[in-house]
């Protein structure tokens, strides 16, 4: 591994995990949220994985978090609003490379490649034509542990991990072709006016347990799972209704929807702790 000069990989991942705790404690203190350990442990699993497979891309970058915005645009109703974005660039040998993070499955991601490629050509052509720079490649770097690296981790066999992160490519070319930006500019628009419209009509519950595109897996799971208006959502209260059905009926249910709260002792332990004195019994 190329690290910088005089430290060990194991005080670079000492350090991160500190980073990672001081990080956790302040938007504790600012926000008045805790984590579970469940979803802690994945956080940091996913930064340290991500510095074990990524390093050389995250040792080369050398603009980090760079803030594009295109504004002045009209939806088709005629409202103002800005594009933005924050990317990362990496300049060496005369070669200029974009990379946007993405929290979202990899599968997911090439299978919706095109949605992808309209979103990364409109910050190409801020890049490109409103601040006058070059761009040459542009890459997603897919930052979802897939599930052989999360088994490892779960598993911890000998040689389980280095396996699966060999096979893990997280890194998504994307062809640099931003002459339709104005079309995607357009959608962005429609989009716009139904928010502030307040359409939020959520699609049918049929879409939910369609395949999400380019996986094998309910849209239901493979989407709504890492949606935050999930549990106000219609359609997918009616999606893990159905699955409560088919499954092993109300413990079925109740399981699919507290699975994001960690493992059983921590749910018990928020239960009692949400559950008001009086209505415990
Ligand atoms: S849970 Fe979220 S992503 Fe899924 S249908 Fe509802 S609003 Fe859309």
């Amino acid at each position: 591994m190329n690290t910088p000069t005089h430290v060990t990989d194991a005080e670079i991942e000492a350090r991160i995990r500190q980073w990672f705790n001081d990080n956790v404690e302040s938007l504790k203190l600012e926000g008045g949220h805790a984590l579970s350990g469940f979803i802690r442990d994945s956080a940091l699993n996913q930064v340290l994985m991500y510095w074990r497979k990524l390093h050389e891309v995250a040792l080369r970058v050398t603009d980090t978090e760079v803030k594009l915005t295109l504004p002045g645009n009209l939806s088709p109703s005629g409202r103002q609003f800005a594009i933005e974005g924050v990317v990362d660039i990496v300049q060496e040998d005369a070669q200029t490379t974009m990379y946007d993070l993405k929290t979202h499955k990899e599968q997911a991601i090439r299978g919706n490649l095109a949605d992808y490629e309209d979103q990364l050509n409109v910050y190409a052509h801020i890049w490109q034509n409103l601040r006058g720079q070059a761009l040459d490649a542009m890459t997603i770097i897919c930052s979802d542990l897939p599930d052989p690296v999360q088994r490892a981790l779960r598993e911890q066999r000998p040689g389980q991990l280095e396996n699966a992160l060999a096979r893990w490519n997280p890194l998504i070319d994307v062809p640099c072709n931003p002459q339709h930006v104005g079309d995607t500019v357009q959608r962005f628009g429609a989009v716009v006016d139904q928010i502030e419209n307040h359409e939020f009509a959520p699609p049918p519950v049929e879409t939910l347990n369609r395949p999400a595109a380019g996986t094998q897996v309910p849209f239901g799971t493979a989407v709504c799972r890492n949606c935050d208006a999930r549990f106000s959502c219609a359609s997918y209260r009616a999606f893990i209704r159905a699955k409560a059905r088919v499954g092993v009926g109300e413990s079925h249910y109740r399981e699919y929807v507290l699975q994001d709260f960690g493992e059983e002792e921590e749910r018990d332990a928020r239960r009692l702790i949400e559950t008001p004195m009086a209505l415990r019994g």
